[in-house]
């Protein structure tokens, strides 16, 4: 049989993530929703909870925890705000390809100073001309004598501003294409590094968004992860261990909604009843309790499949391309059942629905998602 039950470790895990969503994150996440200002002083109270860098092995300073246990934090304070949430995940998930390809030496130094000295890191791929399709990536590392000279743009990249460390994929030889790009640990203080500027966004809008450029940045040698030219296939890794972290931290969003939608359902009275019991909406919340459960299933699935250091691509794709349609759904659903007071700000619906809808984009879009489900199943078609 397969066993459902959170080990009771993971249920403190758990009850201690819940527990700082709801007396440090969620009483400031309107405020932070409002100023758009990164969250410092909480950032530094989950660094001491052990929030922060909670899946780095612990011989590195982190917190040695589970694939499962990430998922179960990211639900739980994306419950209390997605975007103060991300501020705190985005580290471990720019930290993965160095946990899975770095030196042990890079990971002593790198890994080491981010856990023990409360370095902040970011994950730079996105390009303004090279989204979705990530080969086609322009930034450069040209090799010159023992060292790497990195040139080239980073946008919307999440902790930007912020970051001690930032993970850089650049080409070495843009005529091999995906097989060009490296991996790169880039210190915030090398010069010709800056941060541009900062996105005002829609959601999410504690979580501090920003250009990274690099204008010559030199590097020594020793700060490539893995081999030249196995940056595409570091990102692709990245994004199977990050993808069902993002998923739970949609079912987060999710389930938020939802608890608010069904409290206010049953206080709101029309035509003499609590609008729970007009069918049509006690419908919406049965809709919103199935979709949040088999969102989280699947997340928790993907993450399964990947500790148990199985190709989960797939399981990944799905996780994230149903939690992030699914959370739009909900946020929306939930905003209706409010009825005019979903759609203002003095309600957290509104900002649940904005928060909702990066979803559907970060981490690979809504479409990219089902074209890597579609390859994945044509795949399996051709071995089966
Ligand atoms: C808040 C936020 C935080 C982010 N954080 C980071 C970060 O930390 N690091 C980082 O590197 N990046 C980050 N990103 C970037 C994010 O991953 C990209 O925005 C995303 O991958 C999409 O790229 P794009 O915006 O260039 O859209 P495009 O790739 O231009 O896509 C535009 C539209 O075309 C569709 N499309 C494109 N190609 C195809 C295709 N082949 N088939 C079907 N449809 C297609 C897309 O699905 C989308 O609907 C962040 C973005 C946001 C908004």
């Amino acid at each position: 049989m397969i066993d459902f039950s959170l080990t009771a470790e993971q249920q403190a895990v758990q009850k201690m993530a819940r527990e700082f969503a709801r007396s440090e994150i969620a009483p400031a996440a309107a405020a932070y929703d409002r100023s758009g200002e990164y969250p410092r002083e909480i950032v530094q109270k989950a660094f001491d909870a052990g929030l922060v860098y909670a899946t780095v092995p612990e011989e590195y300073g982190g917190g040695g925890l589970g694939a499962l246990d990430q998922l179960i934090i990211a639900e739980e304070l994306s419950a209390g705000c997605a975007g103060i949430s991300s501020c705190i995940a985005i580290n471990s998930l720019a930290a993965i390809p160095l946990v899975l390809f770095g030196s042990e030496t890079q990971k002593k130094k790198y890994l080491g100073s981010a856990c023990n000295e409360r370095k902040l890191m970011a994950l730079c791929v996105t390009e303004p001309g090279a989204g979705s399709d990530v080969a086609a990536m322009t930034a450069t590392a040209r090799r010159v004598n023992g060292e790497y000279v990195i040139s080239g743009q980073k946008c919307f990249i999440t902790n930007g501003g912020v970051a001690d460390y930032y993970i850089v994929f650049a080409t070495v030889d843009k005529s091999r294409g995906h097989k060009g790009i490296s991996a790169f640990v880039v210190p915030r203080e090398t010069p010709g590094v800056s941060a541009g500027k900062k996105e005002d966004k829609m959601g999410q809008r504690a979580a501090n968004t920003t250009d990274v450029i690099f204008e010559e940045a030199v590097v020594p040698a020793a700060n490539l992860i893995g081999e030249e030219g196995f940056g595409f296939k570091i990102i692709m890794q990245t994004f199977n261990h990050s993808r069902p972290g993002v998923a739970a931290s949609a079912v987060g969003v999710a389930r938020a909604a939802m608890e608010y939608a069904l409290k206010y359902s049953k206080e709101r009275e029309q035509f003499g009843l609590p609008i729970f019991m007009h069918q049509a909406v006690m419908f919406m919340l049965a809709d919103m309790a199935k979709d949040i459960a088999a969102g989280r299933l699947l997340a928790w699935l993907a993450a399964w499949k990947g500790e148990r250091g199985e190709n989960n691509a797939k399981e990944a794709a799905i996780a994230k391309a149903f939690c992030g349609d699914m959370v739009m759904r909900v946020t929306t659903d939930a905003a209706q059942i409010l009825g005019g007071y979903g759609y203002i700000k003095d309600y957290p619906v509104e900002k649940l629905m904005r928060d909702a809808k990066v979803f559907q984009i970060y981490e690979g879009t809504a479409q990219i998602q089902r074209l890597l489900i579609g390859r994945a199943l044509f795949q399996e078609s051709l071995s089966g």
